[in-house]
């Protein structure tokens, strides 16, 4: 850590790591369930020299389907269950936000790779990529012009840097 040109491999969590859910299932929600292949791609990706960085938009939490103590007990036992399994996080973001808040962190919005840039200065932007299951991780790919994975997600035909793929481990094909 800290050395230059570090790479970030900036992973979303729900659709991409584990389990996602329709937003008023997520009240009922108190596990993590890991996605076929999330764990050993997580391994693999750090492997190659990537740090990992989680970044993910909340907003069930200020819109009321959970609570922030749901969210952290959640995503406590997803970071101890890798750290079990040998997977280490270098950090966790998080969007709490409503989807209508107007803040600056909600995926598609940068906030939370800002943040991670102020954090470690030292992340190469260009050897780093973005992968994630929305719309919104694609696109936020685009805006930082980083490398982009969209699983499942439509992508323009040719366009440069941003692929789609049918499952998470896919993007070890790519990096
Ligand atoms: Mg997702
Ligand atoms: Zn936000």
């Amino acid at each position: 850590m800290g050395a230059k040109g570090m790479k970030a491999a900036f992973f979303d969590r729900d659709g991409t790591i584990i389990e996602d859910y329709l937003d008023e299932e997520w009240t009922g929600v108190s596990e993590p369930v890991f996605l076929p292949g999330a764990i050993e791609t997580l391994r693999q990706v750090r492997q190659k020299g990537y740090d990992i960085i989680i970044i993910t938009n909340q907003y069930l939490i200020n819109e009321g389907f959970i609570t922030i103590k749901q969210y952290e007990k959640i995503q406590a036992k997803l970071l101890l269950e890798l750290e079990k399994q040998g997977v280490d996080i270098l950090a966790v973001y998080y969007c709490p936000h409503r989807r209508n808040e107007g803040c600056d962190c909600c995926k598609p919005e940068t906030g939370m790779i800002l943040q991670a840039l102020n954090h470690y200065p030292s992340i190469d932007l260009k050897s780093s990529f973005v992968i994630g299951d929305s719309e919104v991780d694609v696109e936020l790919a685009r805006r930082m012009g980083m490398r982009g994975f969209g699983i499942k997600v439509p992508i323009p035909q040719g366009e440069p840097g941003i692929k789609q793929v049918n499952e998470v481990a896919d993007v070890l094909r790519y990096i």
